[in-house]
């Protein structure tokens, strides 16, 4: 009996019913981790988390609006005392926002720094089409520093994939990456007591509706088939791992 489910990376504020979403999370035992794009969106997501037993709220400015809101770091490094998850922070190098990209090292450099000096930090890292560079950077500003770096959506090699593992990441896998089947291969590669579950609802779809915390469950299927696990062990395997990486 799976009884408890984990969803490490969830934008539960951008749904229209948010403030229900966060008591159905906690009501349902689903660790959550509610991360954020704007710094501006901390005060009421840490107050609604706070008051919750199963989520927990992430510090972010997402790489895909660094074009537009660079200038709020100040107000990210203004919070960061009060915050011991991070995200979502990272790069992207995808067509789109290419343009951004000088700058949006320059901010995730200077996040990593930050991290780095107060410590004890768990970061949700985006890492389109920037793989190399990114794991780059985790091991030049956080590989002798007590911060965790879990990567979210992760779409690199099996090798890419070994090096992040080396680095000590963990991997918050969604059912949207699992369509492609080239993936597959990595989740096969990857230890297992590194792996989390995540939707980056309301970004994924399921059943032509935005994904919730809950649907989590449908990933877990399909890893354990891809893995040749059966579902209850790595529903449990998945809860320990969120222990190990947050103790
Ligand atoms: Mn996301």
């Amino acid at each position: 009996m799976i009884e408890e489910l984990v969803d490490f990376h969830c934008h539960l504020d951008l749904y229209t019913d948010f403030e229900t979403l966060v008591s159905e999370c906690d009501q349902k035992k689903i660790h959550t981790l509610t991360v954020t794009t704007t710094p501006r969106a901390w005060p009421r997501n840490f107050d609604l988390a706070s008051a919750t037993q199963h989520l927990r709220v992430a510090l972010g400015i997402h790489p895909q609006l660094v074009s537009e809101r660079a200038n709020e770091l100040s107000l990210w490094k203004e919070y960061l005392p009060q915050a011991r998850y991070i995200g979502e922070v990272g790069l992207d190098a995808g067509p789109k926002f290419y343009k951004s990209f000088d700058l949006q090292k320059q901010i995730f450099e200077e996040i990593l720094r930050q991290c780095a000096t107060s410590g004890g930090k768990i970061l949700t890292v985006h890492s389109v089409r920037a793989v190399p560079t990114v794991l780059n950077m985790i091991e030049t500003y956080l590989l002798h520093t007590d911060c965790k770096v879990v990567l979210h959506w992760f779409t690199g090699s099996p090798k890419e994939g070994k090096t992040a593992v080396d680095l000590g990441c963990y991997f918050s896998v969604n059912s949207e990456m699992l369509k492609n089947h080239r993936h597959h291969n990595l989740i096969k590669e990857l230890p297992v007591n590194r792996i989390l579950t995540e939707t980056d609802g309301p970004f994924t779809q399921i059943n032509g509706r935005p994904s919730r915390p809950e649907d989590v469950k449908a990933t877990l299927k399909e890893i354990s088939a891809i893995k040749g696990f059966n579902l209850d062990q790595l529903s449990s395997q998945i809860l320990c791992n969120l222990k190990e990486l947050e103790s």
